[in-house]
């Protein structure tokens, strides 16, 4: 027995057994140790827009190693891990994770991508199942956004082969839909993801439209052209009663590494000096503009701000001030 539980007996036996007597009170009955609950999370999140409702749900995440070679892809491995510790984060290990927007404008839902649906299950494809905690069910999304073809944002659209969203219309990226559908120049690591884009995303053409930059999708919904993190990729600029905000979906990936070091490359990229020269605009337009943004990688509830930082730029997680 050690000197520590020694101690901790005296004090038990004498101490407590005085204390409780000075009190008036009898020993309590031994009670068993609360059982551990595991990590607990919060996955649906809701703020105001002007006189729109935003709802981000997360649909999962998946632990990996990393964050290098994926981000940082052009550095040496040592470099990129250093950079992760002095941000408090883990050297070699990494947690990507997989945020939906669900904006309501007061006549139509909106939702941007549809998650990873059963591929990577359990620790995602969350969205259809956690529809009810944010009050809302399938049936009532009117439009589906998608913002590129890549399987975390494809992967929920069809559930045991029926659209998950039956009511639904579609709106794609008019040059993402044209890639995919065509399939040239498609790499072998894009291989099943080009495969399930044929089979599940192809069909729903009928009921979809194609957007370029400025398309609007809904009144204060419009889109913007991203391209690089995949060929054709799209982000939402949304406003309403004057407020703004910027849905940028993968144009940064990492909260850290994407936004404090936004010229390294990124593995997931397509087009990596596109996707670097997005991600610059992009930021820049959002801190300069100073409005809020969303991102399906950043940490949830994945919405904040950016902030220009000596030359670079810093993820600055929203708090209160969307609800004011
Ligand atoms: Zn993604």
């Amino acid at each position: 027995m050690s000197i520590t539980v020694d101690r901790r007996s005296v004090l038990l036996s004498a101490a407590g057994v005085a204390a409780a007597g000075t009190l008036g009170l009898e020993p309590s009955p031994a009670r068993a140790a609360a059982p551990m609950q595991g990590v607990l999370r919060p996955s649906v999140y809701r703020f105001k827009l002007g006189g729109f409702e935003v709802t981000n749900i997360l649909d999962g995440f998946v632990q990996s190693n990393g964050p290098h070679p994926n981000y940082g892809n052009n550095q040496p491995a040592e470099t990129v891990q250093a950079y992760a510790v002095a941000n408090r984060l883990p050297s070699t290990r990494f947690e990507n994770s997989f945020t939906n927007t669900i904006v309501n404008t007061g006549k139509e839902v909106v939702l941007f991508d549809t998650g990873n649906g059963p591929a990577r299950a359990p620790t995602t494809g969350k969205l259809t199942s956690l529809l009810a905690t944010a009050g809302l069910s399938p049936e009532q999304i009117d439009v589906v956004v998608i913002t590129h073809g890549h399987l975390d944002h494809i992967g929920g659209l069809l559930q045991d082969d029926k659209p998950t969203f039956p009511n639904a219309r579609y709106v794609f990226g008019e040059v993402e839909f044209d890639y995919w559908k065509k399939g040239d120049n498609i790499t072998e690591a894009r291989k099943a993801n080009r495969d399930q884009f044929v089979k599940t995303v192809v069909p729903l053409a009928e009921k979809a439209s194609f957007a370029k930059t400025a398309t609007e999708v809904v009144p204060g919904i419009r889109a913007l052209e991203a391209f690089g993190h995949s060929p054709g990729h799209m982000a939402y600029h949304i406003e309403s009663e004057g407020r703004r905000l910027l849905v940028w979906a993968d144009v940064c990936n990492h909260s850290v590494m994407s936004l404090q070091q936004p010229e390294w490359h990124t593995g997931a990229d397509h087009d990596k000096h596109m996707g670097v020269a997005t991600r610059q605009r992009v930021l820049d337009m959002v801190a300069t503009e100073q409005i809020p943004a969303i991102g399906y990688h950043m940490p949830f509830p994945a919405v904040g701000y950016v902030e220009k930082v000596n030359g670079s730029f810093r993820w600055v997680a929203a708090t209160y001030q969307m609800n004011l």
